[in-house]
């Protein structure tokens, strides 16, 4: 083995042999603290799954392994790639090697422990995981029956309200403190806040439903009492972290609880790489892990980029070269290539669109698989124009984060059934359901879900139920329907076919296309089958919606070639060979609601992260005219244009500046256009500053 081990090694640098091997002893006992911080590519996640083949070509237990990560996605590609180097290390045949069954997503994972230690929380542990619609859902709900939607008629929206909430809970912050921060406008209503935000807390224990900040808020808390606490970490040997400068307050406390002493920790991440503070996130976790434990955490540094050509590398430095905040590591690379990145000018969204389709199809020309190349955006609505164009040509396409698969109203009929079944409790669920029976309106329901939230025996008080007369028939199909699944007998999957033969007669009579629909809730029963449980699959489904293609609702097969959508945020640790990013513009990046240098300062690094995931090619776009429809309760558009102010006059020798469609040649005497002055956005900047 010794000599296998020294060959999986062996194309490591030092510094990451260093991090693999840091504290792996005999029998992969765990060592002190680590914290490797790198900048992008420099092959810190790679080091994490070589660590891990180390540890368990030592010997450790995968079932004692908790590996926590960004998204779904990445913990199973981790968990690919760490079991490929284990199977070589220990002579395995490829794919043989136990998954590790705790590699996931700090809610993911706090979701699981809460529900294995329900009955010591005093929890229901069939509680639904309320995603941000359905939070803000309930939101609306309480604050209309508060009265406030009525009489206080410039009180903040329900989605405002839920990002007041949450931001207090994930930063810890005091309400006042948060208002100041980041919601001025709402501080008026720092009395009422309270009291709303109680009743919201109320509504989610009536229902049995835990929202995404609840499940690290319930697990920190859970840390919290010594006898539970001990319990969970006796659970894990290792505790690895991919992305630590994304962690918010409520991550952090939780691993320092779970390992006080930080033996078995290791954390990775790069602070030039952090883009969720707006979500509560702190780089200041990263930052004060080395001091946190003692002794302090040995820190080890990568510099050298394996990803990218010199001249991305060499464009993406200078962003970060006028950043505020100092980040100490400057990355280099010998990587072959020599082709600058593209700064292209178009007219407006349209001709980006086609700009980025029609280099789409050259790249796959030359060679490069559609797989092999993104198209990055700021936000998930910025790609309509693309989508538009793409499905015009037929490229085939995967949006990351296929919310709008589970948008769709009959895929979240399917799934509100689903969870009205596991949890009887849930009103938002039970809701939606109920309604779906023909000749069922709100009252009914409203008081089929009184009287199941009061009941002891919620099966009880839906089988004692008493319909209106006219709908007897077709309210006991449901209810003989729910009680079937309810016993689950079936077992899953099959369950979910029970249930779609329940709902496929409605949807004819509910919708349009109901044969098209009806694929749509199949590719849901497939998709099904990836899940171990109606539990994990409703649950990592809420957490961790599943890609959509183009072409169908769901993740791509494996032997199909798509090109990825994907918002910078969902792009976060990933590559590609290709890179197109889009509407590098002021206005977007940076985003013309940040504020302050702070807020500024990670636009700048999110720019940064999306340059970063090219490793061949890197296209940044540059529409002149670009439409920013806002989402505040004024509904403004307003227009934008030029380039982004990361990229000053100076650092355009970084790039082949490409003006698309090429200007026609000059004809004499054509007057110039009236420039048109945009009366709003001055309006608007008058405003801003009170003048
Ligand atoms: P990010 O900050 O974007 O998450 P990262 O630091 O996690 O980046 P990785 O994704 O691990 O970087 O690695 C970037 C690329 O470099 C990958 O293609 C990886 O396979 C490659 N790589 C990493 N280390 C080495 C190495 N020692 N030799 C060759 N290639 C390497
Ligand atoms: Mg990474």
């Amino acid at each position: 083995m010794a000599g296998r081990l020294e060959a999986a090694l062996a194309g490591l640098n030092d510094e990451q042999r260093a991090a693999v091997l840091h504290g792996v002893g005999e029998r992969a006992a765990p060592g002190g603290p680590l914290l490797v911080i790198a900048g992008a590519g420099a092959g810190k996640t790679s080091t994490l799954a070589h660590r891990v083949a180390h540890l368990l070509a030592a010997g450790a237990d995968p079932q004692r392994i908790l590996l926590l990560t960004f998204s779904r996605r990445a913990a199973q590609e981790l968990t690919r790639r760490a079991g490929l180097v284990a199977a070589r290390v220990l002579g395995l045949a490829e794919g043989s090697l136990p998954a590790l069954p705790w590699a996931g997503t700090f809610h993911g994972v706090g979701a699981r422990l809460l529900r294995d230690h329900a009955a010591q929380l005093g929890l229901d542990p069939d509680f639904t995981v309320h995603d941000r619609g359905d939070a803000e859902d309930l939101m609306g709900w309480v604050r209309h029956a508060r009265g406030l939607s009525q009489t206080a008629r410039r009180f903040p929206l329900k989605g405002t309200c839920l990002a007041i909430y949450s931001r207090v809970v994930n930063t810890r912050l005091p309400l006042a403190e948060v208002l100041r921060q980041s919601f001025p406008w709402c501080a008026e209503w720092q009395e009422q806040l309270p009291a709303l935000f109680a009743d919201y807390v109320d509504a989610k224990a009536q229902q049995n439903a835990l929202d995404f900040d609840d499940l690290l808020l319930a697990w920190a808390t859970m840390m919290e009492e010594p006898g539970l606490a001990a319990q969970v970490s006796a659970r894990f040997d290792h505790v690895l972290v991919d992305e630590y400068q994304d962690t918010n307050r409520l991550q952090d406390e939780i691993l320092r609880r779970l390992k006080p002493d930080g033996r078995g920790v290791t954390a990775v991440g790069d602070d030039a790489q952090a883009i969720y503070g707006f979500r509560g996130a702190t780089v200041r976790n990263i930052l004060d892990f080395p001091a946190a434990f003692d002794p302090p955490a040995r820190v080890l540094m990568l510099e050298r980029n394996y990803r990218s050509t010199p001249p991305i590398l060499d464009a993406a430095n200078a962003v970060m070269d006028h950043a505020q905040e100092r980040h100490a590591k400057r990355l280099w690379t010998d990587r072959p290539g020599a082709g600058r990145p593209q700064l292209v000018l178009v007219p407006d969204e349209a001709h980006q669109a086609t700009w980025v389709a029609d280099r789409v199809l050259a790249h796959r020309e030359g060679g490069l698989a559609l797989k092999r190349q993104a198209v990055l955006f700021r936000t998930a609505s910025h790609s309509a124009a693309l989508e538009l164009e793409l499905v015009r040509r037929n490229i085939p396409f995967v949006k990351f984060g296929g919310l709008k698969f589970l948008e769709a109203a009959h895929v979240k009929d399917l799934l509100a059934l689903m969870r009205f079944v596991h949890n009887p409790r849930s009103r938002l669920a039970g809701f939606r359901t109920v309604q779906l029976i023909p000749g069922v309106g709100p009252a009914t329901a409203g008081r089929l879900m009184d009287a199941m939230q009061a009941a002891a025996d919620p099966a009880a008080a839906l089988a004692a139920f008493v319909p209106p007369p006219m709908v007897r028939e077709a309210w006991q199909d449901f209810a003989r329907a729910w009680q079937a699944l309810k016993a689950g007998s079936e077992g899953w999957p099959q369950e979910l076919a029970t249930a779609i033969d329940w709902y496929a007669p409605h949807l004819e009579r509910l919708y349009e296309a109901a044969p098209l629909r009806l694929g749509d809730l199949q590719q849901l029963a497939e998709l099904a089958r990836g899940y171990a449980s109606r539990e994990r699959f409703l649950t990592e489904l809420t957490l961790d919606p599943p890609d959509a293609t183009s072409d169908r609702p769901g993740p791509p097969l494996l032997d199909e070639d798509y090109l990825i959508l994907s918002t910078i945020h969902s792009a976060k640790g990933q590559e590609w060979n290709s890179v197109h990013v889009l509407n590098v513009v002021d206005g977007c990046m940076p985003a013309d609601v940040a504020q302050g240098a702070h807020e500024l300062e990670e636009e700048r690094r999110l720019l940064y992260v999306a340059m970063t995931r090219a490793r061949e090619h890197l296209h940044l776009l540059v529409p002149q005219r670009f439409h920013v429809t806002q989402q505040s309760r004024f509904g403004d558009r307003h227009l934008y244009a030029g380039r982004t102010r990361f990229i000053p006059d100076a650092d355009l020798v970084h790039f082949d500046r490409v003006t698309w469609p090429p200007p026609p040649p000059a004809v004499p005497h054509v007057p110039a256009p009236p420039e048109v002055l945009d009366l709003r956005q001055r309006l608007r900047a008058a405003w801003r500053t009170g003048a």
